[in-house]
């Protein structure tokens, strides 16, 4: 049987052929054969599998598959090419030639294919493919804004409070005199008024629902007044638009205790935790006597931070019991009914509630800010 025994030096390829007969006598035969006509049929071979496997391609994904195989830097065209200095120095050029010929044709032949299979791809992709998840339409949130006004309604609203709205162009009648300021009055300065006539302003408060319903309505009143005012303002912690919420309750025998009672529990629920409350004396036309509560810094727990200035308290609403001469004006007996009314910033809670330090961001209807709610 005939034993092949292939050796090779740098240029010419010995191919030693033993064969033993049976009486035993070796014949033993050489040819020799250049290199380079291995390598050809080599590369005949490679172009014609190579063809082949490119017909029965039929996904984007083989396509690649095939590249890497066949024309990759370490495809099988590149592997023979680096053989090519095993040829004989005068067969080179002739090896090479073939080699890129062979390997353009192939290259061009891959590119009509990548592009047939991607039209039909691209056409397939239209169909809507039934077994993808379905495309979820993306759901708007609640504006923080709007958040804390429906939880501070629904905590009074607990507490059983009504909810009354009113006009954002009020009359100057309800917005200050019925509220004890007159137009000579100081306090009016405190508001930088948007003034849509002589007589008529956008409201710089919600209290004007106060004497809006007491004329229109006999104690006992528990009553709460979300909406928009409008002051002449704007920087970190003012926008020329924000959100009240005014409050009272008109009774018998209400003292100043019902009020902290009341806004103890609004700040619990508000802050899901037991806060302490601290009433400063402070002056509102409307009330007396009047106070601006604080309550324990919601960022220390009262050890003093950055937020609250080291005081370990945050000043959250304006409050008091209402003025007997308000009373008088609505036409109710100031000495036998008594009542509180406080008025908070829901823009102010919520910067406290959710940590944010500029009000601004809650007008730029940024949704990197918005979708966190
Ligand atoms: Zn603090």
């Amino acid at each position: 049987m005939p034993v092949m025994v292939p050796s090779i030096d740098r240029h010419v390829f010995f191919w030693g052929g033993f064969s033993l007969l049976e009486d035993g006598f070796p014949l033993v035969f050489f040819f020799l054969s250049a290199f380079y006509y291995i390598m050809e049929q080599e590369l005949q071979r490679l172009a014609a599998e190579s063809s082949k496997a490119l017909e029965s391609l039929e996904t984007v994904e083989q396509l690649e598959e095939f590249r890497i195989r066949y024309l990759g830097r370490k495809g099988q065209f590149s592997t023979i090419m680096r053989q090519l200095g095993s040829v004989a120095k005068e067969d080179r050029p002739r090896i090479g030639q073939l080699a890129n010929s062979l390997k353009k044709d192939l290259e061009e032949a891959f590119e009509i294919k990548q592009a047939a299979l991607r039209a039909v791809s691209a056409k397939n992709g239209d169909r809507p493919d039934l077994t993808l998840p379905g495309r979820r339409p993306q759901n708007g949130t609640l504006h923080p804004v709007t958040r804390v006004m429906n939880e501070a309604c629904a905590i009074f609203e607990s507490l059983g409070f009504s909810v009354a709205e009113g006009p954002d162009v009020e009359t100057d009648y309800y917005n200050f005199e019925a509220l004890n300021i007159p137009a000579h009055h100081p306090a009016r300065d405190m508001h930088d008024t948007f003034y849509v006539s002589d007589s008529t302003l956008l409201r710089t408060h919600t209290s004007p629902m106060q004497a809006r319903i007491m004329t229109s309505q006999q104690p006992p009143l528990r009553v709460i007044a979300p909406g928009k005012v409008y002051r002449c303002d704007s920087d970190i912690t003012h926008t020329p638009m924000f959100h009240q919420l005014e409050g009272f309750l008109v009774d018998r025998a209400v003292s100043f205790a019902d009020l902290k009672g009341v806004l103890s529990v609004f700040t619990e629920k508000m802050f899901g935790r037991k806060l302490a409350l601290r009433f400063r004396p402070s002056y509102f036309p409307f009330t007396e006597p009047s106070a601006e509560v604080d309550i324990a810094c919601v960022m220390c727990d009262g050890g003093g931070c950055r937020v609250c200035k080291k005081t370990g308290w945050l000043e959250i609403l304006g409050a008091g019991m209402i003025d007997p001469e308000v009373f008088t004006m609505v036409g109710y007996d100031a000495e036998v009914y008594s009542g509180f009314a406080f008025g908070l910033g829901i823009e102010r809670i919520a910067m406290l509630k959710y940590g944010i330090s500029d009000i601004r961001m809650f007008y730029e209807n940024d949704l990197r800010f918005l979708e966190q709610f």
